[in-house]
């Protein structure tokens, strides 16, 4: 009879909601440090060696690295997209300094589509005044799980509330060529949005792929 042998154990350290990518959807996991211990009358009475910290989907069961959980969530993909697209074009109504009413109307409009049902002209002004503005931050590299079309419809809108009133001024220019710049756009592809607004084109809202 073999009284001693080894064994791995895992250890848990956390759970809580991830994307796996086994599974292509929102699920729980748990974190796990795998250790290879010494067994006596497999009872484990020595660690041996850590092998590791992997993640476990609870669903299928498969493990990965770590790196997996710097992936968003859908849920948390759709927190966000809504407050990204209200730091933008608060952030564009401000910058541009923009009085038109139909273009702050154009803006809260498309803030409440984004996420923020009930989203009016009321709450751009409280927005305007306390709303901090920091877009690229607010955007990063999230910015990626936004479709090209949701890129493109979220520029179109704001290049259509700073052209409303006629005055496309240098300033507004490089307002809008920054915006593309967080959203990941070219110049090129700046410019084609720009005389896509211009023309009254729209794409359609935007989604988190
Ligand atoms: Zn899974």
């Amino acid at each position: 009879m073999l009284i001693w042998g080894w064994t791995v154990l895992y250890k848990v350290l956390a759970t809580g909601s991830f994307h796996c990518p086994q599974c292509g959807c929102d699920r729980s996991y748990r974190s796990v440090r795998a250790r290879r211990w010494f067994t006596f009358f497999f009872i484990p009475v020595i660690l041996l060696q850590t092998l590791g910290d992997y993640v476990q989907c609870d669903t299928c069961g498969s493990y990965f690295d770590e790196i997996v959980l710097t992936v968003p969530t859908r849920e948390q993909l759709h927190q966000w997209l809504p407050q990204a697209v209200r730091v933008m074009l608060v952030t564009v109504v401000r910058d541009a300094a923009v009085a038109d009413p139909a273009a702050r109307e154009e803006a809260a409009t498309a803030i409440a589509d984004a996420g923020l049902p009930g989203y009016n002209r009321r709450h751009l002004d409280v927005d305007l005044a306390t709303l901090p503005g920091d877009v690229a931050s607010m955007f990063g590299e999230w910015v990626e799980y936004l479709g090209l079309e949701g890129r493109e419809y979220l520029l179109t809108t704001a290049a259509t509330i700073v052209t409303r009133d006629g005055h496309f001024s240098e300033q507004r220019r490089r307002l809008i060529d920054y915006m593309g710049a967080v959203l990941r756009m070219s110049p090129m592809h700046v410019v084609g949005v720009l005389r896509m607004a211009g023309s009254g084109v729209r794409h359609p809202n935007p989604d988190v792929r």
